[in-house]
């Protein structure tokens, strides 16, 4: 790192970010953050200097995970500042997100396994009272390793951590305490105001050597000493070892569904936490508007409900003389036949939720609806179906097809 690098964070004014669930908000933060989405991104990233200073990195996943603003058009602003080559590292992390959620979406068995494994963590915590111990002490953030706790209670008072803080957080819960990873996955779930099934479950388990197999990422103490500007150093007190985390499936890739067109003639457009700007894209007018989100479940951080609850009704105050509040239910059937008869049509529109809560309330559902004479469909988004297909093995293939993406979402590239 140059000198001149190393100063240019320093010569940034303390910038924290506020996580507001709307739109507004989220667009603030771009144009806020697009001047350094370049080089200064590229050299500064790794940098956690804290909450009250994000000047490194974008801080946008919470709006992106709802989609009150999303990848198209985080990647339009940052075109209008940058071009490609130099805006190159940000864009690519842009695409991550596509990468994980594509990947997973084609090999589910990887949530469902998780979630089954995830259930027998939490039985096996009853049977073994001592890490039961570990992991309350690990979740309240009691180890006596400084940075872990104070990672523990960031997490908790923000809902967000930077990048480098989830890598050394998910290293030391797995390799150093010795905990499920499945419960450090959980912990996160229910605490970032981003979680996102698939973004989540895929870097722990790129973390613990189970997505490149083999291949695992060890905090120490060096690093983190460089990249916190010395706030912490846990000498001696981290694992120097991170030897693989094995699994006996296999999870074999299963093809993406045909994109299905619009449906003709009125619906009822259902918008969820997983897309609160549904409207970009869907461009014929409802013939009503309802906005669900799932129930809270008795782990889930009152931050991240209250983001995800914000997140809706902010979509849903664009279509004011339509709506009606957003209702947090696990009772959707009876909410959409209701809906559906007020707007006096059989069809439902919704984007496509990629697995997760909101995919399996709409699953779920589907059956139940065609009881009632009602359809469901769920629509792709055009970057979401450019950019899946190519997240079946590791991220290089989708990141070589980069430049013929963004040419195919209409930019035009020099
Ligand atoms: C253990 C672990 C758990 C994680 N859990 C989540 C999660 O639940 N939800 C989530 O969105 N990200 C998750 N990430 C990825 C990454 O840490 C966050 O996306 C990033 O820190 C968000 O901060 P930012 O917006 O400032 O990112 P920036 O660095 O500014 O990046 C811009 C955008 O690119 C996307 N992005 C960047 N890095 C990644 C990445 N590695 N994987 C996927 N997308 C990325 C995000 O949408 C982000 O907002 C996790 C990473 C780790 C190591």
């Amino acid at each position: 790192m140059s000198s001149s690098d190393r100063l240019s964070h320093f010569s940034l004014k303390q910038e924290a970010v506020t996580f507001e669930p709307s739109r507004h908000a989220g667009l603030q933060r771009l144009g806020q953050f697009k001047p350094r989405a370049g080089a200064h991104y590229a050299n500064q990233r790794n940098f956690d200097l804290g909450s009250d200073n994000r000047s490194t990195v974008s801080g946008l996943s919470p709006w992106i995970k709802h989609r009150l603003v999303d990848e198209k058009e985080v990647l339009a602003e940052v075109f209008s500042v940058h071009d490609l080559s130099a805006s190159m590292k940000f864009v690519q992390e842009v695409f991550w997100r596509g990468y994980f959620k594509g990947w997973m979406q084609q090999r589910p068995s990887v949530w469902h396994y998780y979630k089954s494994n995830l259930k027998l963590a939490f039985e096996g915590l009853e049977r073994d009272l001592s890490r039961k111990a570990d992991y309350v002490e690990a979740t309240k953030g009691r180890t006596g390793i400084s940075c872990f706790d104070h990672w523990c209670s960031e997490l908790k008072s923000t809902g967000y951590l930077h990048n480098h803080a989830r890598m050394w957080f998910a290293s030391i819960w797995i390799f150093t305490l010795r905990l499920p990873w499945e419960l450090g996955a959980d912990f996160f779930l229910n605490h970032l105001i981003d979680g996102d099934p698939a973004a989540n479950t895929l870097s722990w388990r790129w973390v613990g050597g189970l997505h490149t197999k083999g291949k695992t990422y060890l905090a120490c103490p060096s690093n983190i000493a460089k990249f916190t500007e010395g706030r912490f150093e846990p000498i001696g007190q981290l694992s120097t070892t991170a030897e693989p985390l094995t699994e006996e499936v296999d999870h074999s890739l299963v093809p993406l569904m045909p994109v299905q067109p619009m449906p003709e003639g009125d619906f009822l457009l259902l918008i969820t936490p997983e897309d609160c700007q549904p409207n970009t894209f869907i461009e014929a007018q409802p013939a009503g508007v309802l906005g669900l989100l799932p129930a809270s479940n008795s782990h889930q951080s009152e931050k991240v409900q209250a983001f995800a609850q914000g997140a809706v009704a902010d979509a849903l105050s664009r279509f004011e003389h339509l709506t009606s509040p957003a209702t947090a239910t696990n009772n959707w059937v009876e909410h959409l036949v209701e809906a559906t008869r007020l707007a006096g049509t059989t069809q439902i529109v919704t984007s496509l939720a990629t697995l997760g809560p909101v995919a399996s309330h709409l699953d779920a559902a589907k059956a139940r609806l065609a009881e009632h004479g009602i359809s469901l469909h769920q629509h792709q988004r055009t970057y979401d179906g450019l950019v899946w297909p190519h997240a079946t093995k590791g991220f290089f293939n989708l990141k070589k097809k980069i430049p013929t993406v963004l040419t195919d979402l209409g930019f035009v590239m020099q």
